[in-house]
């Protein structure tokens, strides 16, 4: 699942070269993707893109008709197009296509089994479906401890869950959120309400500096190549059997509450309580 880090680069990628262009031909190929039906996303044909801008996980194209809004779900992401371009060495699962005045095309594509990309046209990013809940950005300057207290509050839920819940903090999935709880070690059972004041700093700190170091690393990858980068940036996420970096411990898979996590039993101990 795209998670902000990634979604950020892609932002950054796309607001480089399309602020100005107009957009010339929206194709949609799925049309069970649009979610505003009495405003279609081929209403913005014509309409010049001013800007780019990263919602949690989500990409909003700011345009003189319209804001776009895209939401990836699980699988969905943006594939970069130039003139020129040889064509794709396998099928691409295309959902909608947005068509530049300059010959350059956004593809929209999802390769879930299930489909889960979502585009809506509206007058205000907050007017978007789950824009208007998201709970703060750990990427945004005015992200402060007194707005991660906030988002914590002493609730009796799993800490992996609570990251990942956007109306309590925005952008950070299951990738993430085994690397911030890595990071910080605490385990990604342990209720938020049992984290003591040292545990809730730790997991702040841990926030920021592994969601603002995987900015500042994917940045200037191309689309097509983030979600590897992604991968292979990853401490324990997706590395069960692998020696855990800090301590070299083996990483565990579990699975808890119908998700998986991975973990170093080490650095990541749970309280004796349980
Ligand atoms: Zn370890």
């Amino acid at each position: 699942m795209p998670e902000s880090p990634e979604v950020q680069a892609l932002v950054e990628f796309l607001d480089e070269r399309i602020r100005g262009r107009m957009i010339a031909a929206v194709d949609v190929d799925e049309f069970r993707i649009v979610k505003t039906r009495t405003r279609p996303p081929a209403s913005l044909v014509d309409a010049r893109i001013e800007s780019v801008r990263r919602f949690g996980k989500h990409v909003g194209f700011d345009t003189a008709g319209g804001w776009l809004m895209l939401g990836f779900g699980r699988n969905g992401w943006i594939r970069w197009q130039t003139p020129g371009d040889p064509p794709p060495a396998e099928p691409v699962p295309e959902v909608a296509r947005i068509a530049l005045d300059d010959g350059t095309a956004m593809q929209i594509v999802d390769t879930g089994d299930f489909l889960a990309v979502t585009l809506a046209v509206v007058d205000d990013p907050a007017d978007a479906s789950g824009i208007a809940a998201l709970g703060p950005d750990p990427l945004d300057d005015g992200f402060t401890r007194e707005g991660f207290e906030h988002a914590l509050g002493s609730r009796r839920k799993q800490i992996k869950a609570l990251l990942q819940e956007q109306t309590s903090l925005a952008g950070i999935g299951n990738a993430y959120s085994d690397e911030i709880l890595h990071r910080a070690r605490i385990a990604p059972t342990v209720h938020a309400a049992l984290l003591g004041e040292e545990e809730r700093g730790r997991l702040f700190d841990a926030m920021v500096d592994v969601l603002r170091g995987a900015v500042a690393d994917r940045r200037g990858v191309p689309p097509e190549r983030l979600k590897q980068a992604k991968v292979e940036a990853m401490a324990v996420h997706g590395r069960g059997g692998e020696s855990c970096p800090v301590c070299g411990t083996t990483i565990v898979d579990r699975v808890f509450g119908g998700a998986s996590a991975q973990l170093c039993p080490h650095c990541q101990a749970e309280p004796a309580s349980g």
